[in-house]
């Protein structure tokens, strides 16, 4: 497993983890009362109303999970950078601090040079 790989995995483990003191209050306060499967619900009910806001702002800000990166992908096209005819095109559209979404021209890169790209700028396309 990659380091980055790892890293994000580790932070997921530990997001999953923040759920953990709602489900523990509400299985001390409840589970006696309204039994296990009632109180489990409960705990997932009240924890959905939180997390959806957090994993929200986690999509949006941080790249955990490669920060939501929107590719696309055309085919038979000319690479934008080494000049050469390629049978698929790539570009990054969109991910956590960087959105193309409106290019008027958008440039593809076939894979090495967008791969080149991507390690070199953190993206694959020409800004
Ligand atoms: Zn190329």
């Amino acid at each position: 497993m990659k380091t980055t790989l790892r890293k994000r995995y580790l932070l997921y483990l530990v997001r999953w983890q923040l759920s953990t003191p709602i489900l523990a209050v509400c299985v001390w306060l409840l589970t006696d009362s309204l039994g296990a499967t009632l109180t489990t619900i409960i705990a997932n009910l009240i924890g959905g109303l939180i997390f959806f806001w957090v994993d929200q702002w986690i999509f949006r800000h941080t790249d955990i999970f490669h920060g939501g990166e929107l590719w696309e992908v055309r085919d038979d096209l000319v690479c934008a950078d080494c000049g050469k005819g390629s049978v698929r095109g790539y570009r990054l559209v969109k991910k956590a601090g960087y959105d193309r979404s409106e290019d008027r021209i958008p440039e593809f890169r076939c894979h090495d040079c967008s791969r080149e790209k991507y390690e070199r700028d953190g993206h694959g396309d020409s800004s």
